[in-house]
């Protein structure tokens, strides 16, 4: 399950900056998910619901999805834009990496990303 294990990688992350910052509570985690990153907002909740369990300063967290549109940037005449897709809206749909202008190819700008955007939390003496 790709969400379970991108989730564990994050939640690892997680830890480190409570140890770090010595933080009490974690009341909020904002995650930045990009949409090439093909990570569906259910199962990374259900990953991080799951994993915060067994943390006593994750437990009963929110957790706050942010999906960030992809851009793409041809390496021939420069267009930045969106993606376009292969397929039907509401099915499994691939995303098409060349330039829809000249067919040339691309650079992905943004839309791989799978990060922690912010951590709110409460913090010890
Ligand atoms: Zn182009």
């Amino acid at each position: 399950m790709h969400e379970f294990s991108m989730m564990c990688a994050l939640v690892d992350v997680l830890k480190a900056e409570i140890e770090k910052n010595n933080v009490t509570k974690v009341n909020e985690v904002i995650v930045e998910v990009g949409e090439l990153s093909f990570l569906a907002e259910e199962q990374m909740r259900f990953a991080y619901n799951t994993l915060a369990e067994d943390n006593e300063r994750l437990a009963g967290s929110k957790f706050t999805f942010e999906s960030v549109p992809a851009e793409i940037e041809c390496q021939e005449c420069g267009r930045v834009g969106d993606v376009d897709y292969l397929g039907e809206e509401n099915h499994f749909r691939m995303p098409i990496i060349k330039c829809p202008d000249c067919d040339g190819s691309v650079s992905i700008l943004k839309g791989r990303e799978c990060q922690i955007k912010n951590m709110i939390a409460e913090v010890g003496e």
